[in-house]
């Protein structure tokens, strides 16, 4: 039991923090106070994003283990921070556990300790109560010197891809159709891993803007267009995709967690495959808007929409 643990009241819901701190050890700093307390390296920007991910909204009990759901919430949110080239910094857990999930809150804490683990982020805070759908809420506290957003694409420069898509949407069709995914689609959705040391890199080699791809390249194609006021003239074929999936689903597949950024066209992207055991692959252009013209994305194919979780 460390420290931390020992401030902590009695009680049911105290009971449960003091098993996450367990799990979490030396994870978990500063876990129980009113507020935690962190340092910020002079010269740096705080870059802030939070996520929540919701049992039959964002994925159902019967595809992804509990772990699962810890791990893939936490990347996700991470996944912002890699948007924009940030270093993490710490991380919240704001956890609604239905009496049905009790006994597997250890496996999601578990979940949530690895994807942290990764990126290297202690775990700083949260809150925990009860409810009616499982629900994690992971807030995600970075620094950067010059952080990335989506506003900074200029004409001239190209538009890049990590990864190769379309595991997610075809981990879902799968499971749609009753169906068993592919473990190669499946292991897509359930342990994204957010491109946080890759954002750096790409940042440090001149990347201008990026997004990372939570609703489908198609659509956050047309955000990284919007926030930059450019056209992105995309070569769709260029685009890669897993055995087992079709253009149109790879540029719908949302939760990629994937990035999308403009950077040089003279990117090495051989020396970026070989740092980070990830491709990167050019599927573009950024151009200039024509007089009159509006910020959009231009593809020899008809694009889809993006996912949007309010839509019926
Ligand atoms: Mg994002």
């Amino acid at each position: 039991v460390s420290a931390d643990a020992l401030v902590l009241g009695p009680g049911r819901e105290f009971d449960l923090v003091r098993g996450f701190l367990a799990r979490w050890g030396e994870l978990a700093q500063g876990v129980g106070g009113d507020c935690a307390e962190l340092d910020v390296p002079a010269g740096s920007r705080l870059v802030v994003s939070t996520d929540t991910s919701v049992e039959d909204v964002h994925f159902r009990r019967d595809w992804l283990s509990a772990r699962e759901i810890g791990y893939r919430a936490t990347a996700a949110a991470l996944s912002d921070l890699a948007a924009a080239a940030a270093e993490p910094l710490a991380l919240l857990l704001a956890l609604t556990l239905p009496r049905g999930w009790r006994d597997a809150a250890g496996e999601i804490a578990e979940g949530v300790a690895e994807a942290a683990r990764l990126a290297g982020a202690p775990i700083v805070g949260g809150d925990t109560t009860a409810g009616a759908a499982l629900s994690l809420t992971v807030t995600v506290l970075g620094t950067a010197a010059r952080p990335l957003s989506r506003a900074g694409a200029r004409p001239g420069d190209a538009l890049w891809l990590t990864g190769t898509l379309g595991g997610p949407a075809a981990a879902l069709r799968a499971w749609l159709a009753g169906a068993a995914p592919d473990p190669v689609h499946r292991a897509r959705f359930a342990r994204p891993l957010p491109r946080l040391a890759e954002a750096r890199w790409l940042a440090g080699q001149g990347a201008t803007a990026a997004v990372d791809l939570s609703d489908g390249l198609a659509a956050d194609a047309r955000h990284l267009a919007a926030a930059s006021r450019v056209r992105l003239d995309l070569d769709a074929d260029a685009v890669p995709r897993l055995a087992g999936v079709e253009l149109a689903e790879a540029l719908a597949s949302g939760e990629e967690y994937e990035l999308l950024l403009a950077a040089p066209a003279a990117l090495d992207a051989v020396a970026f495959a070989m740092r980070f055991g990830v491709p990167i692959t050019r599927i573009g252009r950024v151009a200039a808007l024509a007089a009159g013209e509006r910020p959009g994305v231009h593809a020899r194919v008809d694009l889809p929409g993006g996912h949007d979780h309010l839509s019926p």
